[in-house]
């Protein structure tokens, strides 16, 4: 029997038109009968599937004649039955049949807002119809597509190419586990949709929401996710989704109020739907390589995803809170902050900028304070794969989820986190001694430089800093010779920074160590280790002049003392060309300090050094760091390494950076302000000055920074005299972000000529 006759036998139609209808997972047929027209829909049977289609004809019958709008109509079979098993050869089908619904789709229309609140108006009419309804079958029903189980689809994560994409959805996984899961049991749940969106909402005369069809993904769901489904597809393709997401919410909230607990978890419930969706085409694609087609609603998924970012959770949730009338709770002023830090810490801890920025959170590249605020941060370097990377955060969760101990037992994180790090060193430096911070990492390689050498004088950097013990503030020009410093200690020698900008042989480092030698004389026996950063980044992001190095490492060597290259700040691949700042002058140190970013944010550091410095240090007491290479940062610190290389950190950090100096060279062309720019990669320095001199500027730096943080973006200044405007962000910056850094300084420098 061919299909015509089967509709003859079973529905009594004569001689119906019948077309094909493309189907996502079954086969549909359009069908006309005189006046009416139908969908008939034909699946392989499961006894499953057959079930939800039970259920679902269910879900139709409640909503029929409900009188707000048009939902598909089951119609019957001849022996009264709406769900038909049928066996066609050897398998069996399922078939049923129901009204089609006349109207255009939303997706064909261009809404209004007034068009997104009805939107949301119908669904919740839908939504309270739909409430009493029990049925075990939805409520056993298990869809990737179902907001709960959200985290199943973190297996196609692998799927999706673009790296940057990738970590957006990684993230917002985690996001969900850590703010939705918690109150997944708490939220009311029901029989819901599950899919409104533009190709299922019907609409008459392209303004008025007449009707809602496939119920294919019906389930039982928070009903928040239905809400959160609703206003993801009329926002993603808006220029400013917020906007119209909150439109579709106001009118959800009209009809069937939402709770205070729903409002929590929107933000992120929104964000889950966008990834959902993109991981599903990620699958597919990878499912049916030949296919290699981008759907519209991809593009508008990744297109919002990449601007939910961008918007400070806590700004979403108080918009949402006010359209259900809640009060709002934004901390207006920093002022209680502040006094509660006050309190019990000493404002010997400074806080950045005039107005003091509260921080609540931080995604990659951008940073959220308790305002509402989105900063860009174009400025901390210690999250140098970005802020609250999810590689690095899982790593650390799942250690610390596992095993944290110390040195003093057999772990296998340990040599394994030491050998993957030691490979990104010169064969000479082959042994490495974890600790927690750079300044435990310089007081470290202080005291194996004296012990390996028997001496004791250390000749430092001027400007150099090296961190906050005894030992390091010692070694820092930058802390002993402040105002209020201790003043340099007599086992201290100190070199004149070879600075191409200002010192007196501009780029010639063989000059500036020719005359540090000569200045040393005889004491140049004394010294046990020359300390310095590649750029010095207290002076003012200088790098250390060309050749300077070169010529000075093997001088100090010949009469026994020891290199050392802080590389606290340098390391790890953020100079684009370099992945250490010892190889930018070309020379290989004998003792190597890291810290800052090798955790990304994690406190770890640690001493890298040749097997004979490793040597006499065995020699003496015994070294041992409580937290040194726990396995908990073994694990984070071997995230940063992979994800540094398989993210290409170190490219970016070359090609965004090498823009991002050409952009302020170009600025300095405009503003002679801009005295200098300097750097390499996304280590760079702006050296604002007296126009046409060469004099810092230190009221214009301040402004200029303090302006830039009422603009969103985080930069800060150092230098001997606090002018040196230092920009480091995260590695994974883009030159878009660079480009909205460059128009901010642009506008705040022409505003100053008008
Ligand atoms: N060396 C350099 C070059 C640094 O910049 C710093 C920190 N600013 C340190 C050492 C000290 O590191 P920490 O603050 O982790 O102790």
């Amino acid at each position: 029997m061919n299909l015509e006759q089967f509709l003859q036998k079973e529905f009594g139609f004569r001689s119906p038109w019948i077309k094909k209808l493309v189907g996502y997972d079954n086969s549909n047929y359009l069908i006309r009968n005189e006046d009416s027209r139908f969908v008939f829909k034909e699946y392989r049977y499961s006894k499953s599937l057959f079930d939800v289609l039970l259920a679902e004809n269910e879900v139709l019958n409640v909503l029929k004649d409900c009188g707000f709008g048009d939902f598909p109509e089951p119609i019957p079979f001849s022996d009264g039955s709406f769900v038909k098993r049928v066996l066609i050869g050897d398998e069996n089908h399922i078939y049923r049949m129901l009204t089609f619904l006349e109207g255009d789709f939303l997706g064909d229309t261009s809404p209004t807002l007034d068009l997104a609140f009805d939107i949301g108006a119908f669904t919740a009419k839908m939504d309270i119809k739909l409430k009493p309804l029990e049925s075990y079958v939805l409520k056993a029903r298990e869809l990737e597509w179902d907001l709960k189980y959200f985290l199943r689809n973190k297996r196609h994560l692998q799927f999706i190419e673009n790296v940057y994409n990738k970590n957006l959805v990684y993230y917002f996984f985690q996001q969900f586990q850590l703010h939705v899961v918690p109150i997944l049991p708490k939220l009311r749940k029901q029989v819901v949709h599950n899919d409104v969106n533009e190709w299922n909402i019907l609409l008459k005369n392209n303004k008025v929401v007449s009707g809602l069809i496939d119920f294919g993904d019906v389930t039982y769901s928070p009903l928040i996710n239905e809400v959160a489904i609703a206003m993801t597809y009329i926002a993603y393709d808006k220029e400013n989704p917020l906007e119209w997401a909150i439109a579709s919410l106001k009118g959800y909230h009209s009809k069937n109020p939402i709770q205070e607990q729903e409002i929590e978890v929107l933000y992120y419930l929104i964000a889950a739907r966008l990834c959902t969706s993109v991981c599903n085409s990620a699958n597919a694609k990878n499912k049916h390589p030949e296919n290699t087609y981008t759907s519209v609603s991809e593009d508008f998924a990744w297109s919002m995803l990449h601007k939910w970012i961008k918007l400070n959770p806590i700004n979403v949730l108080q918009e949402f809170r006010t359209v259900i009338g809640l009060p709002n709770t934004i901390e207006s002023s920093v002022k209680m902050p502040i006094a509660q830090r006050h309190k019990h810490l000493s404002p010997i801890l400074s806080l950045s900028y005039k107005e003091p920025i509260h921080m609540v959170g931080s995604a990659f590249q951008y940073m959220y304070d308790a305002h509402g605020t989105t900063f860009l941060d174009a400025y901390n370097n210690i999250p140098h794969v970005g802020h609250c990377h999810p590689r690095v955060v899982e790593a650390g969760q799942k250690q610390m989820g596992t095993l944290n101990t110390n040195t003093r037992y057999l772990y296998d994180l340990l040599p394994h986190y030491a050998e993957a790090l030691l490979r990104k060193f010169p064969k000479s430096l082959n042994k490495v001694f974890f600790v927690n911070s750079g300044s435990a990492a310089s007081d470290l390689a202080i005291r194996m430089a004296k012990i390996h050498t028997g001496k004791q004088h250390i000749m430092v950097m001027e400007h150099g800093y090296h961190g906050n013990t005894q030992t390091a503030i010692d070694i820092s020009d930058y802390k002993f010779n402040n105002k209020k410093g201790q003043g340099q200690k007599d086992d201290i020698l100190k070199t004149t920074l070879p600075d191409a900008y200002r010192g007196k042989y501009g780029n010639k480092g063989e000059l500036y160590a020719q005359d540090a030698i000569i200045k040393l004389g005889e004491e140049l026996q004394t010294v046990a280790a020359f300390i310095a950063e590649p750029i010095v980044g207290c002076g003012g992001q200088v790098p250390l002049a060309v050749g300077y190095l070169k010529y000075l490492y093997p001088e100090i060597r010949k009469h026994g003392g020891l290199c050392i290259s802080d590389e606290v700040q340098t390391g790890f691949g953020r100079l684009g060309d370099y992945y250490w700042g010892f190889e930018m002058h070309d020379v290989v140190p004998d003792i190597v300090i890291l810290g800052k970013p090798m955790g990304n944010g994690h406190p770890i550091g640690a001493v890298v050094v040749t097997d004979e410095i490793a040597a006499s240090f065995e020699k003496g007491v015994e070294f041992f760091s409580s937290f040194g290479g726990n396995p908990v940062s073994c694990a984070i610190g071997l995230s940063v390494l992979q994800v540094i290389e398989e993210e290409k950190l170190q490219q970016n950090a070359k090609e965004v950076g090498d823009y991002y100096q050409q952009k302020l060279r170009k600025l300095q062309e405009k503003h002679p302000v801009i005295g200098d720019v300097r750097g390499s990669g996304l280590f760079i320095g702006i050296d604002i000055v007296h126009a046409g001199t060469k004099k810092t500027n230190y009221e214009l730096a301040q402004y200029l920074k303090n302006e830039l943080r009422h603009e969103h973006i985080l930069i800060s200044t150092d230098g001997p005299d606090d002018s040196v405007l230092k920009t480091k962000p995260p590695l994974c910056f883009t030159k878009n972000n660079v480009d909205t850094v460059i128009n901010a300084i642009d506008t705040i420098l022409s505003n100053l000529k008008s």
